[in-house]
C-alpha cells in the first residue's frame, strides 16, 4: 500500500453507517475514555524534500519519540512515495503521520489497541472492535 493510498484512508474503515451497536446505554460509553488527538505533530523546522533533506535524515526527525525506526519506516515506504519525497510532494508531517501509523499497525498486529482506539465499534467482518470512532463498518483496520 502506497502512502497516498493510507492517506486516503483506504486502509481504515470503509462505509460507515451509525450506530446500531455501540450506544451509550449498549456499551457504558460514560466510561470510556475521550478519544485522543491523533499524534499532534509539532516538528519545529520542519525541513522537507524541497531543503534537499536526504530521506533517512527527515525519516530521523520524523519518528523521533515513536517507537520506530527510521530504517524500517523507509522500508515500508513504496518507491512512489519515494519518488514524491524526491520530486519535494511529500511533507515531513506526512512522513511523522506515516510512522505513526506504523506503529499503530505494529500493536495492532500484536493485539493491542492504539491508545486512541477508545470507542467500542462494530466491523462487519471482525464484530465488536476497539477503534477511534463508534459506527458500524464494513471492515475495519483489525
Ligand atoms: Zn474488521
Amino acid at each position: 500500500m502506497s502512502l497516498a493510498d493510507l492517506i486516503r484512508g483506504k486502509s481504515g474503515p470503509v462505509g460507515v453507517a451509525t450506530a446500531t451497536v455501540a450506544t451509550p446505554a449498549t456499551v457504558g460509553e460514560g466510561n470510556l475514555p475521550s478519544v485522543a488527538t491523533v499524534a499532534s505533530v509539532a516538528v519545529a523546522d520542519s525541513p522537507n524534500a524541497k531543503s534537499g533533506t536526504p530521506l533517512l535524515d527527515a525519516l530521523e526527525v520524523a519518528c523521533r519519540g515513536l517507537p520506530v525506526t527510521p530504517g524500517f519506516v523507509q522500508s515500508a515506504l513504496a518507491p512512489e512515495d519515494k519518488a514524491d519525497w524526491e520530486r519535494g510532494d511529500l511533507s515531513l508531517d506526512t512522513l511523522r503521520t506515516f510512522a505513526q501509523t506504523l506503529v499503530w499497525d505494529q500493536e495492532r498486529a500484536q493485539g493491542k489497541a492504539p491508545a486512541h482506539y477508545a470507542k467500542r465499534a462494530l466491523c462487519r467482518q471482525c464484530g465488536p472492535i476497539w477503534l477511534w470512532t463508534e459506527g458500524t463498518f464494513v471492515s475495519c483496520p483489525w
